[in-house]
């Protein structure tokens, strides 16, 4: 695929995708249309010819792998991991509000959202709701307003002077989203029924009897889009970690001969990945487990096994240089970021480092690193939480980005090609090729 190509398909996929459900639903779709065949944790797996294999869990949370005929216990996996979740503004469980003639929508900050770019911007609404059928059952999917159904304005600077000097934003009462005015007489609207007549218009064959209760998230369906004046920038929504994943996803589609291979896409990253589904609770264990049943031999499998963790990287900012090392500032469009943290907030080593610039050597991308300044606290991601519950070697890497958290961030358009082409030389590599298992020590 050539990068254009790749470009195009990414910024659409990412416009397609507006929460972690989306995320792992298209997924889904993308590897089953391209041979994998699903399979449901409830139940048994029939794993005996080789195959490629996707599960789900939760809806938000995937894992796909490829099994090629050759013994996991001599190959390893070559694992790739990412994360499905992104900050945005989650709606409360009975979230009407009416001051004076509008209604609101009461919301949570979802992860490390930055809040004020959230102000002034066409909003609409998507995630998960569940419903009664017709029969009395429960039953759940997605739902899109994929339109702008909802506006934060911003206070007028007559109002507060202040504002371009030290306006604070707060969570609760700052940012709730105006969805509609109010109606002249007085009735209020209930949510339930504007999210059944959505299901309805959505999905007319669904048997629905009401709506029960909903995962939902503000977010800007404004398009992603190439920007700067050769195009060479990406802006969009969700560019952490959508970018990492579709880069994964396709890269795996793509190898020219794909080996023992696993990924996994996991939702919750940016509240800690504390849940069943998250990087933090037991998916990859699993999974793992049902794999190789064989406790030694799985260990064998983990202990031979490399996850590349990609997750954006902070490039450096030229209004705010300051706030790097001087001698790491990763910049855009120069490669994928190598992180590296004393503290083990990044997971990767000098083997695992070592291994990651050998491969984007040979694959014709260029690399970097980055380290946080040593007076500043650093972010994390899920490949420590990988490393530390299943003792497999580890790098954390990701591609360059500015305004990260922003409901809009910016990246380049040459580095997830270059770190599509890393993976696709990842998912190929040999087994016998010296530079596998180079990192066991
Ligand atoms: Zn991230």
């Amino acid at each position: 695929m050539q990068e254009s190509e790749f470009n195009r398909w990414l910024l659409a996929a990412i416009g397609r995708s507006p929460t972690a459900f989306h995320v792992a639903a298209n997924v889904r779709d993308l590897l089953t249309d391209h041979g994998f065949t699903l399979l449901e944790e409830s139940e048994p797996w029939d794993l005996s010819t080789p195959g490629s294999y996707v599960v789900v869990r939760n809806g938000s949370s995937l894992v796909a792998f490829t099994l090629n005929g050759e013994d996991p216990a001599r190959t390893g996996l070559r694992m790739a991991g990412a994360h499905t979740d992104s900050p945005a503004l989650k709606v409360k469980p009975s979230p009407i509000r009416r001051s004076h003639s509008y209604v609101q929508l009461g919301v949570e900050v979802y992860g490390g959202a930055l809040l004020a770019p959230w102000f002034d911007r066409e909003l609409s609404l998507a995630g998960r709701v569940s419903w009664e059928t017709g029969a009395g059952g429960l039953d759940a999917g997605l739902l899109d307003f994929a339109r702008p159904v909802a506006v934060i304005p911003s206070l007028a600077i007559h109002l507060d002077r202040e504002a371009n000097r030290n306006r604070s934003i707060n969570s609760q009462t700052d940012i709730v989203p105006i969805l509609m005015q109010a109606a002249a007489d007085g009735n209020e609207p209930v949510f339930a029924d504007i999210l059944l007549a959505q299901l309805r218009r959505q999905h007319p064959e669904i048997d629905c009897r009401a709506i029960l209760d909903h995962d939902l998230f503000f977010y800007d369906p404004a398009a992603p889009t190439l920007t700067g004046l050769a195009g060479e920038f990406i802006t969009g929504p969700r560019l952490d970690n959508q970018l990492s994943c579709w880069t994964i996803a396709r890269a795996l589609i793509d190898a020219p001969e794909r080996k023992n291979s696993l990924i996994i896409l996991s939702d919750h990253e940016e509240v800690g990945s504390g849940s069943p589904e998250g990087a933090g609770g037991p998916l990859l264990d699993s999974v793992l487990e049902r794999l190789f049943p064989e406790p030694g031999q799985r260990q064998q499998v983990i202990r031979r096994s490399l996850l590349i963790s990609a997750d954006n990287a902070h490039g450096v900012h030229p209004n705010f240089t300051d706030r790097h090392d001087g001698n790491h500032l990763p910049r855009i469009n120069h490669g994928p970021v190598i992180k590296i943290n004393a503290a083990r907030r990044y997971a990767t080593t000098a083997l695992t480092a070592g291994f990651f610039r050998l491969l984007c050597r040979r694959q014709n991308t260029d690399v970097q690193e980055f380290v946080m300044r040593s007076d500043m606290a650093c972010g994390s991601t899920i490949g420590p939480l990988a490393a530390t519950r299943t003792g497999m070697q580890v790098v954390d890497v990701g591609v360059p980005t500015l305004g990260m958290h922003s409901i809009r961030e910016t990246a380049g358009t040459s580095d997830c090609p270059g770190l599509l082409r890393a993976l696709q030389g990842y998912f190929s590599l040999a087994s016998d090729d010296p530079l596998w298992h180079g990192w066991l020590s």
